[in-house]
């Protein structure tokens, strides 16, 4: 039996910031439970690594949603990182800090202390502490240039810093890259941390469910390596199992809709119908186009290409090999009434046509010079939902996405699409661009447009809400101070929490989480209250 004031489960990118706040003054015992393991591995490290890890079963999760009417009925793929880090060590890196338009959704379900204001105060002590954040502009690829100089053909204006006095425009992504090694929450929290003697994180500990006594949560049981375990915790226990395990593990613990739980044979600890529901994530799709000009296919695919990549990155810790591929990008309003964007741009300098076994192919791109040109949806109203299919931790829980299924969704995605073909068509990128590989420019009407849509998008990997924070339990999960409704002792702090979606990438909006459940924790502590 293991034993520690605070047990958190998951390290991941809140997790890893959480653990560190809540044990640097030394008063507080921490346990971390980790599914996964060791970071330490070669393709986490480096930053283009992520096409390595996404289908690496070793370090990941890798969900399968159920089949979805709104992609023509494919089951949509979900990496999840299961290690040190969480996805945090899988992720492309991308930095952003959201919107005051999202932080408005947050400060209405939660009140004051989840404001624009008090999220900025937090992302500013976080950067300026042990996240750095890297500006790759220096390093741009020339078909990244021109991009950003056909956007703005099309009447985009330039942002030098979408995390700046605006998220508006086009313009290169600051990146979780620290030197020539990706900079995950791993890296930069939870290692640093696990020097104390206060802090202790256990790996291969699969969390299985939690021990209870009447309406407080005493402690998690565990398997460790298929050894079943439990740990106590003193003061709580604080769930950052992600957006997908946090529900579930509720759920397995007879926390959630009392019918769904009854239906799998579990017994009712708490009914709560918003557990595992509201389920909002992030859709996109690429337009692939055949180059003129050489791209990092031409750097990536010979084999003295290779040999070159690896020669600068070994050398100078410099090239594809240290940089994500999300060079350029934006963020655009497709409706000028709307007070914040509602579609997010990607450029990648590469083009990945043909499918590798096991791996997403991004260090052997298609043997000829090609880009891509991307969109995501920012703020969708389809809203999917977390289901268990039995009553055993080790089966994944049922995915339902449920994407573009409203008609706002696809439309919005839509005027995107049309507004990447406008780009495109502009002189800067025109000139160097052959040929529009996928779609394909027969693909013309908006039916057509759509049917393509729904075909070839796919989730970028933000899925948020599921176990979400708001003042009662009718409308939530958790309350402002992050404590489940109608229980003692357990809070969430993940990207499950969050009241609506981010406009952007949710690893800093998830660290920044941490960052802010450690100050509840610590506030409430320090005046010798028990949740
Ligand atoms: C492929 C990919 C690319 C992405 N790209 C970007 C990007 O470029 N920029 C960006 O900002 N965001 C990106 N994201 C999203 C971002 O990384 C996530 O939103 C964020 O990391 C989620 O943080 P979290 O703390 O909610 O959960 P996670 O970081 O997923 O952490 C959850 C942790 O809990 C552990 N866990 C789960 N269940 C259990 C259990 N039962 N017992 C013990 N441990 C458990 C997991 O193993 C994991 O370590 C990407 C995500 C993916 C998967």
């Amino acid at each position: 039996m293991l034993e520690a004031d605070f047990i958190i489960v998951g390290a991941g990118s809140s997790g890893c910031v959480l653990a560190d706040k809540l044990s640097a003054n030394g008063k507080h015992s921490v346990l971390v439970l980790e599914a996964g393991g060791t970071d330490l591995r070669f393709w986490v490290q480096v930053p283009l690594g992520y096409g390595k890890t996404f289908y690496d079963k070793a370090i990941n999760w890798a969900y399968l949603t159920e089949p979805d009417p709104g992609l023509n009925g494919q089951q949509d793929y979900w990496p999840r990182g299961k290690i040190l880090g969480g996805s945090s060590s899988i992720n492309a890196m991308v930095y952003i800090r959201g919107n005051e338009q999202d932080f408005k959704g947050w400060e209405k379900a939660a009140g004051k202390g989840w404001s624009w204001r008090e999220v900025r105060r937090l992302y500013e002590e976080l950067e300026s502490g042990p996240l750095k954040i890297t500006n790759p502009s220096h390093d741009l690829h020339p078909l990244c240039t021109a991009y950003l100089e056909a956007a703005q053909q099309a009447g985009i204006p330039f942002n030098e810093d979408f995390n700046g006095q605006t998220q508006e425009g086009v313009g290169h992504y600051r990146t979780t890259i620290h030197g020539r090694r990706r900079l995950s929450a791993a890296r930069a929290f939870l290692r640093p941390a696990m020097k104390r003697p206060n802090l202790r994180v256990v790996t291969n500990a699969l969390a299985t469910g939690l021990e209870f006594n009447g309406k407080r949560v005493t402690g998690v049981n565990f398997t460790q390596n298929g050894k079943p375990m439990q740990a106590r915790a003193r003061h709580e226990v604080i769930l950052s199992a992600g957006s997908v395990n946090t529900p579930q593990l509720l759920m397995l613990s007879g926390i959630g809709p009392a019918k769904h739980l009854k239906s799998v044979g579990i017994d009712v600890k708490l009914d709560n119908k918003h557990v595992g529901q509201n389920l909002e994530d992030h859709l996109g799709v690429n337009y692939i186009y055949r180059a003129k000009v050489p791209s990092l296919n031409n750097e990536l695919r010979p084999w003295w290409g290779k040999l070159l990549v690896g020669l600068r990155y070994v050398l100078f810790g410099k090239g594809p090999l240290a940089s994500s591929l999300n060079q350029g990008g934006g963020f655009v309003r497709t409706d000028k009434k709307r007070k914040s964007p509602n579609i997010q741009l990607y450029m990648q300098a590469i083009s990945t046509l043909k499918p590798k076994a096991g791996e997403r192919p991004l260090l052997t791109p298609d043997e000829f010079p090609g880009f891509a040109l991307g969109l995501s949806s920012c703020r969708t109203e389809s809203r999917g939902f977390i289901e268990l299919r039995d009553a055993n931790p080790q089966t994944p829980p049922r995915i339902v996405g449920n994407a573009y299924s409203t008609k706002n969704d696809i439309a919005e995605v839509l005027a995107g699409v049309k507004l990447i073909r406008k780009i495109a068509a502009q002189p800067a990128l025109k000139n160097v661009i052959a040929e529009e590989l996928r779609p394909g420019p027969q693909v013309k009407s908006d039916a057509a447009l759509i049917d393509d849509l729904r075909t070839r998008s796919g989730t970028v990997y933000h899925p948020a809400c599921t176990a979400r924070m708001g003042k009662s339990k009718a409308d939530s999960v958790v309350n402002p101070r992050l404590q489940v409704h109608g229980l003692k002792g357990l809070r969430i702090a993940d990207a499950s929490v969050f009241p609506n979606n981010i406009t952007g990438n949710t690893n800093g909006p998830c660290m920044m989480l941490g960052a802010r459940a450690a100050e509840i924790i610590l506030e409430d502590y320090a005046e010798n209250k028990s949740s």
